[in-house]
């Protein structure tokens, strides 16, 4: 029986593709008896009636399953974040990565509008672009306007499925036209901002760019702690993660415990207090949420 993974959901369709045929299959009926919907990115195994159509049979276990856009099985996180205008956030580059984390998805960050960039605030960017390689995330820069950059960020989309994520207006659509013009996607000025709906409505498409898959939809609206523990939160941060194991007390949350090895590394200046501050903001957030269930 032939496996595919779906890469378009429409009208009750599902556009299959299997060895670089698309199969337009519907839920065979009792499999939608048990209420599990397929989503875009599920891998499934479907019956081909001819070379065009078939039925869903059965779906794989899921890897991991995005609320917004709805996907399963993302591999790999574009968190694009611009130099300027918005101004570059380390805060919420933290907040996105302990997400990301958290649901096993690799993440590559993507400075966007390098080009907006004046030699003042260049180095400001280039200590945080440091920053993050020393903690061992891959780093690029964009900008649309230059296309060595643009070509820097297509081989990294190979052989994965991946999703663009970050806060709107950062170049998000701007660069996935730039990877594939056929895409055409509508573009904002920063002032303007487009009503919800307008995104939940539109279907979700995985698209080719390279031997990859990329959603169509940039990713990542709610990043609320829900899923996250206060134990397991510093696990997101790869500076703390190997840091655990010397704390004095185990389940130590580097917060007001004595003897913490975290809070050493952090006085000795070996994690940045910013990154260990927003770690902080971070855990008082999750505590406030099992305090309100
Ligand atoms: P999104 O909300 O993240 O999808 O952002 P858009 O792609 O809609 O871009 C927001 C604004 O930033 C638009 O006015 C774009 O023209 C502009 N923009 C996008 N990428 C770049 C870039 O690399 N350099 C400059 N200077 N502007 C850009
Ligand atoms: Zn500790």
């Amino acid at each position: 029986m032939p496996e595919g993974k779906i890469i378009k959901a429409l009208s009750g369709f599902y556009y299959v593709e299997n060895n670089g045929e698309i199969f337009q299959c519907r839920a065979r009926g009792n499999f939608r008896k048990k209420k599990i919907t397929p989503l875009v990115g599920d891998i499934v195994k479907f019956d081909a009636e001819n070379n065009t159509d078939g039925y869903i049979l059965a779906l794989k276990g899921r890897h991991n399953e995005l609320v917004r856009p709805p996907i399963a099985n993302v591999e790999q996180a574009i968190l694009v974040f611009s130099a300027m205008e918005p101004k570059f956030s380390t805060h919420l580059l933290n907040r996105f990565l302990v997400h990301i984390e958290a649901n096993d998805i690799e993440p590559i960050i993507c400075v966007s509008k390098i080009d907006l960039l004046k030699s003042e605030e260049r180095s400001r960017i280039d200590q945080y672009i440091s920053d993050y390689q020393q903690l061992g995330y891959t780093v690029l820069q964009t900008s649309i306007f230059i296309e060595d950059l643009i070509e820097e960020v297509r081989p990294w989309l190979n052989e994965k499925t991946s999703v663009f994520a970050g806060q709107s207006g950062v170049g998000k659509s701007s660069l996935l036209n730039a990877l594939k013009p056929e895409l055409n996607l509508e573009t904002k000025k920063i002032s303007t901002h487009l009503g919800r709906g307008k995104h939940t409505t539109r279907h979700v498409e995985l698209i080719p760019i390279g031997t990859g898959l990329v959603a169509d939809t940039p990713g990542f609206s709610s990043l609320d702690f829900t899923n996250i523990e206060v134990e397991t939160l510093s696990d997101s941060f790869p500076e703390m993660r190997e840091l655990a194991s010397l704390c004095k007390f185990r389940g130590c949350t580097h917060s007001s415990e004595p003897q913490c090895a975290v809070k050493q590394s952090v006085e000795k200046g070996e994690i940045t207090d910013y990154r260990y501050k927003d770690y902080l903001s971070f855990l008082e957030e999750i505590k406030q949420q099992i305090r309100r269930y």
